[in-house]
């Protein structure tokens, strides 16, 4: 199964969805190419100017890096998948957070010709999200997170580097209603913009990994 034309997948959900985990799973079958909002700030963190400077403090105080500053670093992204000799195509994962981002990045797709483009998003009820973010698990060594899905759930140590195994303090219930609050009142308009649009293909996220990793295959086809 070889897409021909280069692939855009952009995967939604609301967090512990598994979103990551099958973001991944697309990446390895299909040599794609990832963005993640996420990893870039951290980057951009470490530059000596006044953005480097300025994301540590934004994110610091827990406020969010705001979509000019994001999206400058997304089109230097593209830019460099568009000039790859083999480039298969990109997964995006944990964007577009706000409808005005969704339109971006629409645009910013037609502008590099990418037009095999897949939304696919991952549902699960939001007392199932509350259920297994407050069992999710980080390791203290690499800070990889161990997810409250599949075989993670049973897993001593770290798979990745045999470090212990913690529940994060953020991990609360409170804290956890208060993110998925957000993502109630940010990602779900995200998720009507593309419905409305015809581009949404909707996966039950409440199966098993590799059950859930089959209907994403059927979608991308
Ligand atoms: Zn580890």
């Amino acid at each position: 199964m070889k897409p021909s034309k280069p692939l855009a997948i952009i995967i939604l959900g609301v967090q512990g969805s598994g979103k990551g985990t099958q973001a991944k799973m697309l990446i390895e079958k299909f040599g794609l190419e990832y963005i993640s909002s996420g990893d870039l700030l951290r980057a951009r963190k470490k530059k000596k100017d006044f953005t480097g400077a300025k994301i540590g403090r934004v994110i610091d105080r827990g406020l969010r890096v705001p979509t000019p500053v994001i999206f400058k670093m997304w089109m230097d992204k593209l830019e460099e998948f568009k000039n790859k000799k083999r480039f298969k195509g990109l997964a995006v994962e944990g964007s577009p957070r706000t409808v005005p981002e969704a339109e971006m990045l629409e645009l910013a797709l037609d502008w590099y010709e990418w037009k095999n483009k897949k939304v696919i998003y991952i549902d699960i009820s939001l007392k199932e999200a509350v259920w297994r973010l407050t069992r999710r698990r980080m390791c203290r060594k690499c800070g990889r997170i161990m997810p409250f899905v599949g075989e993670f759930r049973k897993m001593k140590k770290c798979d990745k580097c045999g470090g212990e195994l913690f529940t994060r303090k953020d991990d609360n219930e409170k804290a956890i209603r208060n993110r998925l609050g957000w993502f109630k009142k940010e990602v779900m308009p995200v998720i009507n913009y593309y419905k409305k649009r015809g581009k949404l293909i909707r996966i039950n996220g409440e199966q098993l990994i590799e059950a859930v990793f089959k209907d994403v295959l059927k979608a991308v086809k």
